[in-house]
Parts: C-alpha cells; structure tokens; sequence
C-alpha cells in the first residue's frame, strides 16, 4: 500500500491548559531538558543523572530507603511492579478499594496470582484504619493494599501511619499508591512506616508521563530477597537494583529523555521546597473551592478530607456533562475530566497538580465554567 507523508501536516496539536486528573502541564525547563543530546545508558554521565534522580527521589518521598529508583513505565507500572515483586502464587492480599485504583489495585493482585479480600467504601469515602485492623485480625494477609490519593474521587486517605501500625502488627506489608499526592501534598514514606510506595512521573511533580517513581523499605526488601522465584523480568526490582548499582549491569535501556526530564522536574521540587510547594497547592485548592462554590456547585468530598491535587465537584442540576467539557476544551482550550464508574455523569474531575497549580489557571478556569454555566 502506498503511503505519501509529505500530506501529512507537522506534528501541531492545540494548545491546552490541563487541569484535569493528569498529565499536568510541564514546566518549560523540563520541556528544554528532553531536547538535550542522548548518551548512552551505561554512559558516567547518565548513571550520575540517575544517582541524582534517587537522591531527589529520597527527598520527595522522605525516605532513607536505599531502593529508590524510578520504573521505566508509568503510574500502573509502579503500581504492577510493587505487586509482582512481592506477591507469590497464592499469597493473601487485603485488597482496601475507596475508588477506580484501590479495584485497580485488587484486580492487577489478582492476575498476579494472589487471594484477594477486599474491604471496600463508597466513593469519595475514606476508610476508619480500625476496619483495616479489625480485618487483618479476623483474616490475615501477606500484604495490603490502600491508594493515598483515589484521584477517581478527590478523597484523601488521612491517617496512614496508624493503618502501617495495623497492618505491621499483624505481620503484613502495606503497598500504598501515592501517584496523586507526590509532590503536591505531604507523603512521608519513612514517617508513616510505609513498605513499598509509587508514583508517576505526570502528575504532581509535572514531568511528562512515562516513569513511575518507587520505594522499598526494608521489609518489603527482605520479602523480594526471600522469593523463591523472581517476578516478571522486566519490572525485577533486584535486577533493576543492579542496573542502579555500582558498577551498573544492563538490564533494559533506560529511557534516556525521559530520566532528563524527571530530573529537572525533581530538581524543581526540590528548589520550591516541599513546605512551600504543599502550601502552593493548598492555598489554590482553597482558590478553586471557593469559587466553585460561588458558583453554586457543592463539592462530593468534605472540606477536611479534600485532596488539594483533585478536586470533585458534583455536576449542577441539568448541564450536559460532557457538551460541557466539549465547549471548555474546544473554546477555552481547557481539560477537565468527567467521573468514571458510579461517579459517571455526576462530579467533574479538576486537577491542580504540579506547575498547574497556579492561581492565574484558576482564575481562567472559573471564569471559563462562569459563562458556560450561564449559557447552558
Ligand atoms: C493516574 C493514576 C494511576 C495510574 O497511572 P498511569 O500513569 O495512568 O498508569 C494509579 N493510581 C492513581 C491513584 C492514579 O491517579
């Protein structure tokens, strides 16, 4: 078949402002970065860059834990690997779903072999950490599995060091998924006594999608050392342990650009300042869910358990949710998510994550919502 590409246009998409569940926009330091010239994977210079990218990794998940490194893969590669990592055939795994990712996180448990429990809260509802206790007494598991940020309804999980007590004494390892919180409100993997943590690299620390930062405590890391068969080769967190090691041994091609870039968006992280970037986010929150309620829209989370990166209003009575969003994209050039599965059609999805977070894009999105609002 013949196939002409001198009619096809150059590579021009829109222009957006993204303010929905992720990616976030890229701050343009970490765009130039991805335009530096390649060097090998085994090269001196890129094993610095990926000491660098731990080092900054440490920081922003607050962690000592020497296995910090980033998955070459996204968010649900993280969340794959911590799985496969520590799951044999057969193991129990407490399944804690508030959302799309906690029963993301028990069906993927699932296919990895395990007998899976699950323990399960409405949407938008977090959970009481005795219930978490009170079902690792009744019935015991290997590991346990909670989503800090359920981005698929704006909740936040409080309370996570007392769950770690929980479930520590009862013998298992919590597996928690931060991908909505890194970088955009306090994780303190150390703090918490959390045994092995993910992320992605799209969300709120605002580099482009593609890498999955992840961290192993020293429980889990014993589990991994004692398996009596490895996991899939390629998410192999000892494999990919001495690919980050010194001398380093090839295990797969780093995906070079993509390592530049979460380093500057790491070192952006890092410059802000964890404090002050949790603030940021906070106080534009605050900025959006004030004015939202202005516009007489109610929020489907309350206030003290809101996430600062996502945020849930439900739809008013009688707007087209997704004619709604048409219109945003198509004449403000905003995006915005709708809600998925028992939230479909009923709260709209509204990220601030990263260098989205800013208050002008909050003062735009407001005034776009305003008058569309007005018109349907
Ligand atoms: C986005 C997200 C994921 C999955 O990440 P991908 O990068 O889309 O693979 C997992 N967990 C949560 C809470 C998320 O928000």
């Amino acid at each position: 078949m013949d196939f002409v590409a001198p009619h096809l246009s150059d590579l021009n998409p829109s222009p957006r402002l993204l303010l929905g569940p992720g990616p976030s926009m890229v701050p343009p330091r970490v765009l130039s970065s991805m335009a530096t010239p390649l060097v090998g994977h085994l090269d001196p210079d890129f094993l610095r860059i990926l000491a660098d990218v731990r080092r900054l990794l440490q920081y922003t998940f607050q962690t000592k834990n020497e296995l910090t490194l980033a998955i070459s893969g996204t968010g649900t590669a993280g969340m794959e690997a911590a799985l496969c990592n520590l799951i044999e055939p057969g193991d129990r795994v407490l399944a804690c779903i508030q959302g799309f990712f906690g029963q993301r996180l028990a069906e993927l448990a699932s296919r990895h072999g395990a007998t899976v429990q699950t323990l399960e809260v409405p949407w938008g509802q977090v959970f009481d950490p005795e219930r978490i206790r009170s079902a690792l007494r009744a019935s015991p598991a290997k590991l346990v599995t909670l989503v800090h940020a359920e981005t698929s309804t704006g909740a936040c999980q409080p309370e996570i060091e007392a769950i770690a007590r929980f479930v520590h004494e009862a013998g298992a390892l919590l597996i928690l998924d931060v991908v909505t919180s890194l970088g955009g409100l306090p994780v303190s993997i150390d703090a918490w006594d959390v045994d092995v943590a993910y992320s992605a690299s799209q969300k709120g620390l605002s580099a482009p999608p593609g890498l999955a930062p992840l961290t192993v405590g020293p429980r889990a890391l014993q589990a991994i050392q004692r398996r009596s068969r490895p996991p899939v080769f390629y998410l192999d967190l000892l494999e990919l342990q001495r690919y980050w090691g010194d001398p380093p041994a090839y295990h797969h091609t780093a995906p070079i650009s993509s390592f530049y870039a979460l380093r500057e968006a790491l070192r952006l992280v890092a410059e802000e300042g964890l404090p002050a970037r949790h603030q940021r986010h906070l106080e534009n929150a605050e900025r959006l869910w004030n004015g939202l309620e202005d516009l007489g829209l109610e929020m489907l989370v309350p206030r003290h358990l809101r996430l600062p990166t996502l945020s849930t209003p439900r739809l008013p009575s009688g707007v087209e949710d997704a004619l709604l969003r048409r219109r945003l994209l198509d004449e403000f050039g905003i995006e915005i998510a709708g809600g998925f599965g028992p939230l479909a059609g009923k709260i709209w999805r509204i990220g601030l994550m990263g260098h989205s977070s800013r208050r002008e894009n909050v003062v735009l999105l407001l005034a776009a919502l305003r008058e569309l609002l007005a018109r349907s």
